[in-house]
């Protein structure tokens, strides 16, 4: 018999990257190694799996392929990683993958422990987590969150026979190898929380990528059910599932569930608590049997470590770091770890593969093996179609149409975010504005009244005014999300983000930044990976905000006479040039990124429910007015106290902010704004923005005119800048200090409401690191263009 590496060696390879569109060919192997390649294997691309080349992005780059029915997109570096060869090569044999399950005895344990019952939902992105979630708990929910990590989980109640039970969303993942920031956070859950059973939702149109990770589950010993879900689309389809065989041969309790009409919901709930009950006394849990060999050394090492569950025990044999984290207390650790090397040296030499490939093959073996016998798919499908829910691509993914589609629906989305939000912001202005004046009225005058007129009112008009467009744009982003067009629209652009280091999907963020920088960071919790996520957060205050066009507006107004549109215009892309640096930048140094990210799934088109869509609307603005409001809150009452004391009697607004404590820090840094061309008006100015950057100009308005409610169409404020002079008789502005005035208001401090999002997206760390940063980088282009321009 010929070895199988040999066969392996004696095919004719070639790279996946190379083929042609419309193509299928086989793997072989994937190159490299560590997470990128891992997560590849995971996804399917195991020796002997077919894959199908099915489109080119737009812009050439990503590419769309099929792998075990799924979509997914790479990147042609990444796809240069894969090895492939004919689709009907022969190179190794796939029948003896199926080897059975073994079954595990452990002893009970008493799920009343600490009288909560929990159950965790476990399962693929986009498998229907979320809706199920939702049915079960009415999404009475709670967000979980651990510590600096910015992937969370949704806690909710039900109540079942009396009893009443947690459920908790953890996020979708493929794996729980613990390489990206879902797979650590469901893998720590399970550690730290032990659930009382695991609820693992599977996809049932895609088991064979779905139930990889059931295989994982299944070696946590801890009693588990499986919820087939999509079973409604399942049924359409035309393939027969002999539930009842698959569940034997996998050893796995299924149920088949339509999770967002609410149909085998209560079925799968009871079958999860008989699991649980069961589990009290001594329970047989079912395993992947891995063949002899693997056994033998897993029984071994498990009774070297007797507190490890099997899933562990296997890492441990695969040299997985945080599995050996996890025995370094272990007295006998050092030899745990001289030990697995041997078996891992026996694996490796008796399979001729590396130890992550035969372990995620073995497991896709035993999925393929069940699925062989339980599986009947519809015979009148032919082989290589793509299932139904794809053929919106053939025009929103398509190669001259994709682009101008996702420039309007952006564009509808924008509109209706910041044009129709503007409404009930006017009403909600207006209301703010009643209130303040009957209180006004109804008060004496005095601190307190000011304190709650102009502070503690204006603050909370500040946090308000934001709620209407961020319920509005989570409202579209929730169905972009849930019909599966936000995966569409980054593989579309791709391309460009991929030049500054970042992932397609951060386009969303960003455009969202040129109308408000807070509901743009809040979107970034689109983005799976943790890196990328905050290296959008950190540039998104470089989009140029609404806010800060009155700003703008104002001094090309007033010392621009030709081209206006073209100088506002430099503003723009002055910004977007240095978000693209930073992100470059960042992207090649502190906030390296994994690679796992790139391999992104394309999935089916499905209709996004309103029921959906309005939970996760009301969750986004539950969130944005518990966490940020109170801070933003707190910040302008805090500005507004530094302009308002200390108070002397009987002097004019304008001498009031020159006196008070902002107008002395705006004088100190006087000296750090004059090389910029500065005053310390201006100075001031820059200073009170920090609270919301519309405020610049009424500073200025008051500075410069004694009138409070300037707008950036006052001509009595523009004349005043005209003809402003300094002591020694030149004028304060001219073109070249009002553009360098303008470039420091686009880059620096992005506002408090903004910092309060980067503060509960990224952590305060960041938040700290972008203050300096902004500021910084303002300054410096400020001061280069100033310094350059007085010596043209
Ligand atoms: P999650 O990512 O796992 O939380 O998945 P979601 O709950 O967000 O669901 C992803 C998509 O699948 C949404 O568009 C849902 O409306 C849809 N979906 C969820 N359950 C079902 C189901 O049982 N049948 C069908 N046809 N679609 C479903
Ligand atoms: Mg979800």
């Amino acid at each position: 018999m010929i070895n199988k590496q040999d066969k392996i060696n004696n095919t004719h390879t070639r790279l996946l990257d190379n083929e042609p569109v419309g193509m299928t060919v086989q793997v072989v192997r994937v190159m490299g190694d560590g997470a990128f390649r891992q997560r590849l294997l995971e996804m399917g691309f195991v020796r002997g799996a077919q894959v199908t080349v099915l489109k080119n992005a737009p812009l050439k780059d990503p590419v769309e392929y099929m792998i075990l029915g799924s979509h997914i997109s790479l990147r042609h570096s990444e796809a240069a990683q894969v090895e492939v060869t004919d689709k009907d090569a022969e190179f190794c044999d796939m029948e003896d993958a199926y080897n059975g399950i073994v079954e595990t005895t452990v002893a009970g344990v008493d799920p009343m422990e600490d009288n909560v019952l929990r159950i965790a939902l476990i399962g693929n992105p986009n498998c229907g987590k979320t809706s199920l979630f939702n049915c079960v708990t009415g999404a009475k929910e709670k967000v979980g969150n651990y510590g600096g990590v910015t992937v969370d989980s949704k806690e909710g109640w039900f109540n079942i026979d009396g009893r009443k039970v947690q459920l908790v969303d953890l996020p979708g993942t493929y794996s729980l190898t613990e390489y990206s920031p879902e797979e650590m956070y469901v893998r720590t859950y399970i550690r730290d929380n032990h659930p009382d059973a695991i609820l693992n939702i599977v996809d049932a149109g895609n088991l064979e990528r779905n139930l990889y990770l059931t295989t994982q589950i299944m070696d946590m010993n801890i009693p588990m059910v499986v919820a087939l879900n999509m079973w409604d689309e399942m049924e359409k389809s035309g393939d027969h599932l002999d539930i009842e065989m698959m569940s034997r041969l996998l050893g796995a309790r299924m149920v088949p569930v339509t999770a967002y009409n609410g149909h085998g919901v209560k079925d799968v709930l009871k079958a999860a608590m008989e699991a649980i009950d069961e589990s009290e006394q001594e329970t047989r849990h079912h395993n992947v049997n891995y063949g002899t060999l693997i056994e033998d050394c897993l029984k071994e090492l498990g009774e070297m470590c007797p507190t490890l569950d099997r899933y562990t025990v296997l890492k441990i044999i695969e040299n997985d770091q945080h599995a050996l984290e996890l025995i370094k207390g272990q007295d006998n650790a050092e030899q745990v770890r001289v030990t697995a090397a041997e078996m891992r040296q026996r694996i490796e030499r008796d399979y001729n593969d590396d130890i992550v490939s035969i372990v995620t093959d073995l497991k896709y073996g035993f999925v393929r093996g069940a699925l062989a016998e339980a599986l009947t798919a519809n015979p009148d499908r032919a082989t290589g179609e793509t299932k139904p829910g794809y053929s919106m691509d053939r025009l929103l993914t398509n190669r001259w149409l994709a682009l101008p589609i996702l420039l309007v629906l952006m564009w509808l989305m924008f509109e209706a975010t910041f044009t129709l939000g503007a409404y009930p912001q006017e009403w909600i202005e207006t209301g703010i504005g009643w209130i303040g004046e009957w209180i006004g009225k109804a008060m004496p005058d005095g601190i307190l009244k000011d304190l709650i007129v102009d502070g503690i009112i204006g603050g909370v008009g500040g946090v308000l005014v934001f709620l209407p467009q961020i319920l509005i744009l989570f409202f579209f982003i929730s169905l972009l999300e849930d019909s599966g067009y936000m995966a569409r629209a980054a593989f579309i652009v791709d391309r460009i983000m991929h030049r500054v280091g970042l992932h397609g999907k951060s386009f969303i963020p960003y455009l969202i930044g040129f109308g408000c920088g807070v509901p743009a960071i809040m979107a970034t919790r689109t983005l799976e990976n943790r890196r990328d996520r905050i290296v959008t957060i950190l540039t998104i205050p470089f989009m140029s905000c609404s806010a800060r066009l009155p700003a703008y507006l104002l001094l090309v107004a007033a010392f621009f006479t030709a081209k206006q549109g073209l100088i506002l215009m430099s503003i723009y892309l002055i910004g977007i040039l240095v978000a693209a640096l930073t992100a470059i930048i960042l992207s090649k140094t502190i906030l390296k990124h994994d690679k796992t990210q790139f391999v992104m799934e394309l999935p089916p088109y499905r209709k996004p429910t309103a029921r959906n869509a309005t939970i996760h609307m009301w969750s986004k603005g539950k969130q944005y007015l518990q966490k940020m409001a109170t801070i933003i809150l707190a910040a302008s009452i805090i500005v507004w106290a530094l302009g308002y004391f200390p108070r002397h009697e009987g002097q004019t607004p304008q001498e009031q902010i020159e006196n008070s404590y902002m107008g002395m820090m705006g004088k100190a840094i006087e000296p750090v704004v004059a090389p910029l061309g500065f005053n310390w008006q201006m100075g001031v100015s820059v200073l009170t923005g920090a609270a919301a950057k519309e405020i610049v100009v009424s500073t200025m308005g008051v500075l410069y005119t004694g009138e409070s409610d300037a707008t950036e169409e006052s001509t009595s404020l523009k004349e005043k800048l005209q003809t402003a002079t300094k002591a020694n008789g030149e004028h304060v502005f001219d073109p070249i200090v009002a553009y360098s005035f303008m470039l420091f208001i686009l880059l620096y401090f992005p506002c408090i409401a903004a910092l309060a999002a980067i503060r509960r997206e990224a952590g305060t760390k960041w938040m700290v690191f972008e203050i300096f940063y902004t500021t910084g980088v303002a300054w410096l282009v400020s001061f280069i263009f100033y310094q350059v321009a007085r010596l043209l």
